[in-house]
């Protein structure tokens, strides 16, 4: 399937309450097009002063609808994203992008939620299913 805004929307709404007690701020959602990710939080980081603490601000939660993806992938890449929204609107520090709080959470959802998040997708899963496009070069897809 190829996700909508209002999909996206109600996974994420679902899913807040279910793993993350609601406590998950709105975020504005953006489809895109993009040939080198399945999903990604994009935010602004910027000190308040020169030396003063990280303000994180204009989150959006950007999910591709270039693929035509299993329904379970695209919940599983809300999913694995909104793990990154909960880490970096809660200021918790992780040891690295998918670091051992990252694990931690993806691992008490997919047990919690039975459900299949993963830290990377094989190229060669997804050449089978992105489209028959134009360009013959496969893309390099991945979560982020
Ligand atoms: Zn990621």
């Amino acid at each position: 399937m190829i996700p909508t805004v209002d999909y996206i929307q109600s996974c994420f709404d679902e899913y807040n309450v279910l793993f993350f007690n609601g406590t998950l701020p709105p975020i504005p959602i953006k489809l895109s097009n993009a040939r080198t990710f399945l999903g990604k939080v994009t935010f602004v980081k910027r000190r308040k002063w020169l030396f003063g603490e990280w303000v994180y601000s204009n989150f959006k939660l950007r999910i591709n609808t270039r693929f035509d993806l299993p329904e379970e992938l695209i919940q599983d890449t809300i999913l694995h994203e909104m793990i990154h929204y909960y880490i970096a609107v809660n200021h918790l520090r992780d040891t690295s992008t998918h670091g051992q709080l990252f694990r931690r959470e993806m691992k008490r959802i997919n047990e919690q939620g039975n459900r299949h998040i993963t830290i990377s997708y094989r190229l060669t899963a997804l050449s089978q299913l992105m489209e028959s496009s134009q360009n013959p070069a496969l893309p390099k897809a991945g979560v982020e």
